[in-house]
């Protein structure tokens, strides 16, 4: 499979989140490692309690609180793209922490990038039209996923 020009390695991804955090003297312990290592590979865009059930198969001892904690650093540190749902179910991609199109199924919930050339053009068709200075973009694409299709 060939990779978008833009995807980077999950531990070059993990490589960045780390020194962001030890420029914040952020304390790296094994779970919050767990965590990052979650984030940064974002399989599915994972939410807080995917994240926590996936960490604490290895280290029991998280805590929920302790996913937020983390979650919520990296995302004032632009290290990890929150994505809001209106039901409270909020998405998270640490892979592109970064605005990028995504595709939801509406059946099973599963959130995927799709490889698409770059927004440049739809924005600045936007830029034309409005004469918005735009800072942010949210494409999302809403539909029944192959899986949820044959089933
Ligand atoms: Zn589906
Ligand atoms: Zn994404």
């Amino acid at each position: 499979m060939r990779m978008p020009a833009d995807a980077v390695d999950i531990n070059e991804r993990l490589a960045q989140m780390l020194s962001r955090l030890k420029e914040h003297a952020f304390r790296i312990t094994p779970q919050r490692m767990a965590i990052l290592k979650v984030l940064a590979a974002s399989e599915g865009h994972p939410s807080v309690e995917r994240i926590y059930e996936t960490v604490r198969m290895d280290f029991p001892t998280t805590s929920i609180a302790t996913v937020y904690k983390t979650v919520n650093l990296l995302k004032q540190l632009n290290e990890v793209l929150e994505l809001g749902f209106p039901d409270g179910s909020n998405r998270y991609d640490g892979h592109k922490p970064y605005p990028h199109p995504h595709v939801i199924c509406t059946e099973c919930k599963k959130i995927i990038d799709p490889n698409l050339g770059s927004l440049e053009e739809l924005t600045s068709e936007v830029v034309n039209e409005t004469g918005f200075i735009i800072q942010n973009h949210r494409v999302d694409f809403f539909g029944t996923c192959p899986d949820c299709q044959s089933r």
